[in-house]
């Protein structure tokens, strides 16, 4: 309505291009109040200078393209009416890092956003391939686009992998990599949360929990338990009680 009409002017006039007209259908449902004055804020600091259209539409989270300076840019929105609320609490609740976050929905949202950002800025540090986090405000988290020509590197579900074997060691370099340096369990590892071209990036990191949380090592074993469901279609995989032991350093 007139209220949308009034933002498109005014990141206009901030030199954003809206580019793509799809983006207008998606924003209706998305894009609600606190949402805009986020992205709002996120263009004034000239963070975004390009807002293209949906990559995805998941449960939690909407993700778009966008770009900074011609630089591509995953711009991931976090809807506030989500539907995994509870979920949610009990992971954040475990770990120490945002164990006091209480009360309310958008408190919780702007909490597992922020706590997604800085899960990416660990795996980063720890030289794990990963979208870099670039910033967060409320529900929106900007992060590098891992792709090309504002397409997205396939998951590695639907991606054309020529040696099996060679990418499973990586990534399991990468889960003991993310536990010894990084001190997180990734929590949702699976095809859907690895993206590949070339190598393989674990993305989606929002649910990932310092080694701490109660449930660490049950997120851990579930980890490679899908790791090693996903593999043994294509190659051989270790014993998963070898690896966890191997991993943890026991
Ligand atoms: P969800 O919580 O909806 O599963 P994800 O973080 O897994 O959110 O992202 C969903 C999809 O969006 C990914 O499978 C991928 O196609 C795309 N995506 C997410 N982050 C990036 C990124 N940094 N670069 C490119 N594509 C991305
Ligand atoms: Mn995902």
């Amino acid at each position: 309505g007139e209220e949308y009409e009034r933002f498109d002017r005014e990141i206009e006039t901030m030199g954003v291009r809206i580019k793509d007209a799809d983006t207008v259908k998606v924003r209706d449902d998305v894009f609600d109040e606190v949402t805009l004055i986020a992205l709002y804020k996120l263009v004034h600091k000239k963070l975004i200078s390009a807002i293209g259209g949906p990559i995805s539409t998941g449960k939690e989270a909407n993700v778009f393209y966008g770009e900074r300076d011609g630089r591509g840019l995953a711009i991931k929105i976090y809807r506030i009416q989500t539907a995994n609320f509870k979920a949610m609490t009990e992971y954040l609740a475990g770990d120490r890092r945002f164990s006091s976050v209480r009360g309310t929905r958008k408190g919780l949202i702007f909490a597992w956003t922020k706590k997604e950002f800085s899960n990416l800025a660990r795996a980063h540090e720890a030289g794990i391939p990963a979208p870099e986090p670039l910033a967060f405000d409320r529900n929106i988290l900007l992060m590098e686009f891992l792709g090309e020509d504002e397409m997205p590197y396939p998951q590695l579900r639907n991606a054309e992998v020529e040696d099996y074997g060679a990418v499973y060691r990586e990534i399991l370099g990468y889960v003991e990599r993310l536990y010894r340096e990084a001190r997180l369990v990734h929590a949702d590892l699976s095809e859907y949360n690895i993206l590949y071209h070339e190598k393989p990036y674990l993305i989606d990191m929002g649910q990932a929990v310092t080694l701490d949380h109660p449930r660490a090592s049950a997120f851990l074993v579930r980890d490679i338990k899908n790791l090693n469901r996903y593999f043994s279609r294509y190659c051989d995989v270790a014993d998963e009680e070898e690896i966890i032991k191997t991993l943890v350093g026991t």
